[in-house]
């Protein structure tokens, strides 16, 4: 199903579910990254995105479980993935009390079920190979512990697993929390019913990692800006020279048959910087025409130009993917240039991926983005149009 066919805003949200005395499940995404084997955590973000959801769910008088995957243990327990510094900070954040169980289902879990007002966090569910299997079984002991289902975890909706979907089947009401809700808004926003002129802009190294997104959005959007190593194939595929640029040559046919699809709503760089080498501070120059001996790194001043004016007049924008090659300098100037532009675009911004956040952040302008997703995978599916499992599996309004 193309979520043209389906309004994610037409399932149930926390909002709608009465809390009071229940015991809510909410799947979390805490998947957070860790150094010194699994005891320190290197960002909260994940653990701060869903706070206001646990915390709407406690002041409206629920129990909360929480729960999640961290990392790939591969179905069996692992120290160095166990959720106990998860719990640690949690508690920090949340200023109360949150017990960790031992397990994620089971009598010893059961045993610990929160009282309204309680918080308690299941250890990974993927120490569980039933988890990523979808196991009808596991999910009937993952409902059990529960009155009421909700989904804030947007990051992980584009997986069919035990806690996204399956469990589901066995709950009375699966809503989504407050994360979700906001994702699933802007999201729909951008992609169903944008106000206009709209605008996309997609870079990243590969045409093939994007297709889809290119051609969902090509049909919703006014102007597709491309950037990245994948612009190399769509020039290529023109008949321009690309000299030692990454392109992928088994796409060419592709790369012209959106061309011809699409025409002049896809805009492609005019000029590049190119350098002889893959390098941090390499020599470069910025040029038209890319010469046989040197590779394009970055999109040219004439193109920064050309997509910043774009950019300003637009209403809607929705950005993912680097312009250049963005971790080593100089070759970020495109991409920073370009988040900067849309920070002060004053048009409803939505950003996914990591190298387009990060652009943002370093140029500490996310205040001004109207919305940063969560989920890379989940967003890239989102806006290539396809339902997520885990939004598709909620309750209807
Ligand atoms: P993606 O994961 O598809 O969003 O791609 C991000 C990667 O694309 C980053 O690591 C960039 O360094 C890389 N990239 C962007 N532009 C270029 C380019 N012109 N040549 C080679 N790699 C690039």
């Amino acid at each position: 199903m193309l979520s043209s066919d389906f309004t994610p805003m037409s399932k149930l949200s926390i909002k709608d579910l009465d809390l009071s005395g229940k015991r809510v499940f909410i799947r979390v995404d805490f998947n957070v990254p860790l150094a010194n084997a699994g005891q320190e955590i290197t960002s909260d973000k994940r653990i701060r995105a869903s706070l206001p959801t646990i915390q709407y769910a406690l002041q409206h008088g629920a129990g909360v479980i929480l729960a999640s995957h961290l990392g790939r243990p591969k179905g069996k327990p692992s120290a160095e993935m166990s959720m106990k510094p998860v719990a640690k900070k949690l508690e920090e954040l949340l200023g109360k009390p949150v017990t960790l169980a031992p397990d994620c289902v089971g009598p010893e879990v059961e045993a610990l079920l929160p009282a309204p007002g309680g918080v308690l966090l299941l250890e990974n569910l993927r120490f569980h190979a039933e988890e990523e299997a979808n196991d009808p079984a596991f999910s009937e002991k993952l409902a059990k512990l529960c009155d009421v289902y909700v989904n804030d975890a947007f990051g992980s909706a584009h997986r069919a697993h035990a806690s996204t979907v399956g469990m589901i089947a066995y709950v009375k009401q699966a809503a989504a929390g407050l994360l979700m809700d906001k994702e699933l808004e802007y999201l729909t926003k951008v992609t169903q019913n944008p106000d206009r002129p709209s605008v996309a802009i997609l870079g990243g190294a590969k045409v093939s990692d994007k297709i889809e997104v290119i051609e969902n959005l090509a049909k919703v959007v006014d102007k597709v800006l491309i950037g990245g190593a994948m612009a190399y194939t769509f020039l290529k595929s023109q008949g321009h020279a690309t000299g030692k640029s990454m392109v992928e040559d088994d796409k060419l046919d592709l790369a012209q048959k959106l061309l011809a699809e699409f025409g002049s709503k896809l805009v492609l760089p005019v000029d590049h910087v190119v350098a002889a080498e893959f390098k941090e501070g390499a020599d470069n120059e910025n040029v038209v025409e890319i010469p046989a001996d040197k590779m394009a790194l970055d999109i040219g001043s004439k193109t920064v130009e050309l997509y910043e004016s774009i950019i300003r007049g637009a209403k809607t924008i929705i950005w993912n993917g680097p312009m250049g090659v963005f971790e080593k300098p100089p070759f970020d100037r495109g991409t920073m240039a370009l988040a900067r532009a849309v920070a002060e675009s004053g048009a409803v911004s939505v950003v996914g991926g990591g190298d387009s956040e990060k652009a943002i952040k370093t140029a500490g302008l996310t205040n001004k983005i109207s919305h940063v997703s969560t989920g890379g995978g989940a967003s890239l599916e989102f806006l290539s149009g396809q339902v997520l499992p885990g939004v598709a599996a909620l309750t209807d309004k």
